[in-house]
């Protein structure tokens, strides 16, 4: 792929727009372009050129079937983007968070949809930090080729939700195996993984000093797993995320395939968490700019009264106050890859703020770090949507 760890990408951001430029004319063409200061234009570069390949057209195509985007999926991930994560001793490029998550807000900054695969980006992270050598000779490799598909990960269930430490799925060893019983809900990708990751109790709460321990993490090889011990009821909720409910009756999975050691699997868990909130963050920012861009086009478009609305500052005003947003959640993902990549503990203010909140308002008590799209499609986007541009689609 040609974008191993060699230090050619610093830290940075990428706008060059004044405020006061947001809707002159050529503010647009100057937000989009590489900007020369951006230690990264190489990457975005060449993302921009893949994405370009997928436009509007496709995805609408594919919201309308409710389908998975395979092409762009298999485009991606034969350039190699998304084993940015995975060592090149293994087979990937060894990048690091900070330049994984440019590529990420890239597609969304593309008006793509990088839920659909982010997951094969960072889940294996767990495996990478806690597996054992021979666990990742075996799978990453293929993973970083796209040969193992690990896009899924259960944790969540429907009782405990965020109270993680109440899971009630259990995995009792048995000889050379565990035995699994319980239920997940919003498994994502399960429809397009090959393995998935389990988060499950080994030893009961009542047994336990402390909450966080006695959960454990499993590699489930979903192949040879889904039937009768292993159900997927899919959730038709959302249009472009495909997510299930999960029941299982006494599935065995081989004791070879527990990850690091058992009892530690909340902290591994968390650890992956840091990785997936960042990557999403970034995501949300590139879907910020998405908008930003649309509505700015718009406003400069739309006559009414004999002039375009742009020139209006009651129309003008809530797009700067989105585009600052945007611009100080940017910073914030940086800050937060910075400390990820340095090792430095990240998993505080940084991201509870990122996940929360990706527009760089304050958090409320609410988990509304799902509604960040949508807020932003309303504070920064109403106006494309008006003007019938429908979302992550165009
Ligand atoms: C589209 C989608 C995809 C997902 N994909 C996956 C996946 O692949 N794998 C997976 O394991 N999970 C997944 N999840 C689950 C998700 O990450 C959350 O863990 C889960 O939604 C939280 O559980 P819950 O919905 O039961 O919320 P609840 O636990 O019922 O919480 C409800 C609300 O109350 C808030 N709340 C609860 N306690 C407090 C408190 N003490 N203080 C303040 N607020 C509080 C919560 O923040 C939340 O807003 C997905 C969810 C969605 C929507």
């Amino acid at each position: 792929m040609g974008f191993g760890r060699s230090g050619r990408f610093g830290h940075g951001r990428d706008s060059n727009a004044s405020l006061k430029n947001i809707i002159s004319p050529d503010a647009l063409e100057r937000m989009y372009e590489v900007n020369p200061a951006d230690p990264y234009q190489e990457l975005r570069s060449a993302l921009r050129e893949l994405c370009a390949q997928f436009p509007a057209e496709y995805f609408r195509r594919i919201d309308e079937r409710r389908a998975y985007p395979e092409e762009f999926v298999d485009a991606l991930t034969k350039a190699g983007w998304l084993a940015a994560l995975i060592p090149e001793e293994y087979g990937g490029s060894g990048l690091g968070l900070t330049e994984a998550s440019v590529i990420m807000e890239e597609v969304n900054r593309a008006g793509g949809n990088a839920g659909a695969c982010h997951g094969q980006m960072y889940n294996m992270g767990t495996l990478l930090r806690h597996g054992s050598e021979s666990q990742k000779r075996a799978y990453l490799p293929k993973i970083a080729r796209g040969e193992l598909r690990l896009q899924a990960m259960a944790v969540t269930e429907p009782v405990a939700g965020t109270d993680t430490t109440k899971i009630k799925t259990t995995a009792v060893k048995k000889g050379d195996h565990y035995v699994v019983s319980g239920q997940k809900v919003w498994t994502s990708r399960v429809q397009h993984s090959d393995l998935m990751i389990l988060l499950a109790r080994t030893t009961p709460l009542p047994e336990v000093t402390k909450k966080s321990e006695g959960m454990s993490i499993f590699l489930v090889d979903l192949r040879e797993s889904i039937g009768e011990a292993l159900r997927v009821r899919p959730i038709l909720n959302m249009v472009n995320h495909e997510t299930n409910e999960l029941f299982f009756d006494d599935l065995k999975i081989p004791a070879e395939n527990l990850i690091g050691e058992e009892g530690k699997g909340f902290r591994y868990i968390l650890d992956g968490l840091n990785a997936e909130r960042t990557l999403i963050a970034a995501e949300c920012v590139g879907d910020g700019y998405w908008f930003i861009d649309k509505v700015a086009k718009y406003v400069k478009e739309r006559n009414v009264f004999g002039r375009p609305i742009g020139q209006n500052q009651g129309v003008q005003f809530p797009i700067a106050k989105a585009y600052i947003k945007v611009e100080a959640a940017n910073l914030m993902r940086f800050k937060a890859c910075t400390l990820f990549d340095a090792h430095q503990p990240c998993g505080g203010a940084v991201l509870h703020r990122l996940d929360r909140r990706a527009d760089g308002s304050p958090p409320r008590g609410f988990d509304d770090s799902r509604q960040t799209r949508v807020r932003l499609g309303v504070s920064a986007g109403g106006l494309a949507v008006l003007a019938g541009s429908p979302g992550a689609g165009e």
